[in-house]
């Protein structure tokens, strides 16, 4: 995003945002030698993630695979059919699973290695209609030459847009589980538009469900109750887990990921 009027020297970048899109962008963009300021509210965070990088995205970008920090490589993925059917699929490349904290705190670093100036902070505002774009950070309001919104598919920043409204999503319901396993698992259920994944981290369980929840009947949660608790999806130390979501979900007061 740029301000209106000629296109200025890309000399002052701002990214808002510092999760893959944020960061990477930073990286390359301050490699190439211009001064680049990321701002992300939280900076590396956990969330409701599966954090599963395909066989393509290591490709293009090796490092992620050639570092020291925890990974889980997973090659197998079990599918199971909401009449419990299961196949079991080997891909011919693993998976790369990281927990998202781990992922998004390489990927700042190494655009703080790169050069950029990372910040804990919320960007409140921004305004394009002068020749230079601004942003409001900590009370103040501050030009770059360039503004990249990096901030994620529900930001309120983008002028011309609004975000995109509840039920206009699918959501998840995440847990961590503290344990691990070698496949990937994903899990639908009979009358639940949605499904159940598991994605294996290394020193636990990434379990979610995901569905249209506004959408959702209120004897589908029921469902998913009985169908989770008791098949194989969910292993012993989860079920108090899955046991929270159901209730949250029948009082109303379950919260969801972006
Ligand atoms: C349930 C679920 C499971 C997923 N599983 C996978 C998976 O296994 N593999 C995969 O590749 N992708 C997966 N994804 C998709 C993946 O999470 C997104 O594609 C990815 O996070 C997008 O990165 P991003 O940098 O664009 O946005 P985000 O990761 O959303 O990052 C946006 C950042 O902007 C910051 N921010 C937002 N507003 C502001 C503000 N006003 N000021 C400052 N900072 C701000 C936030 O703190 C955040 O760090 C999953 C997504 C969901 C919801």
């Amino acid at each position: 995003m740029r301000g209106r009027g000629e296109l200025p020297n890309m000399t002052e970048i701002a990214i808002v945002g510092g999760g893959p899109s944020g960061a990477m962008c930073g990286e390359q963009l301050a490699r190439a030698g211009h001064s680049v300021h990321i701002f992300d509210e939280h900076l590396a965070w956990e969330k409701p993630c599966g954090g599963g990088l395909t066989h393509k995205a290591v490709e293009c970008f090796p490092f992620l695979l050639d570092n020291p920090y925890p990974k889980k490589l997973v090659s197998s993925i079990e599918l199971i059919s909401s009449n419990e059917q299961s196949v079991m699929l080997d891909m011919s490349h693993p998976i790369v699973i990281y927990s998202r904290t781990v992922l998004n705190g390489m990927l700042l670093e190494r655009a703080a290695d790169a050069g950029c100036k990372v910040q804990r902070s919320h960007v409140i505002s921004v305004d394009t209609a002068a020749a230079k774009p601004r942003y409001c950070v900590d009370g103040e309001w501050r030009t770059a030459d360039f503004l990249v919104l990096a901030a994620g598919a529900r930001n309120r920043l983008l002028p011309g847009t609004r975000p995109l409204e509840r039920d206009e999503l699918e959501m998840t319901q995440g847990y961590f589980v503290p344990q691990t396993c070698d496949a990937i698992t994903v899990k639908f259920l009979p009358h639940f538009e949605g499904y159940i994944w598991s994605f294996p981290r290394c020193d636990h369980l990434s379990v979610a469900f995901a569905a249209a929840w506004l959408r959702t009947p209120a004897r589908s949660c029921a469902h998913i109750y009985r169908a989770s608790y008791t098949k194989r999806i969910f292993p012993p130390r989860a079920r108090n887990f899955t046991a929270t979501f159901c209730r949250r979900r029948a009082n109303a007061r379950f919260r969801s990921a972006p």
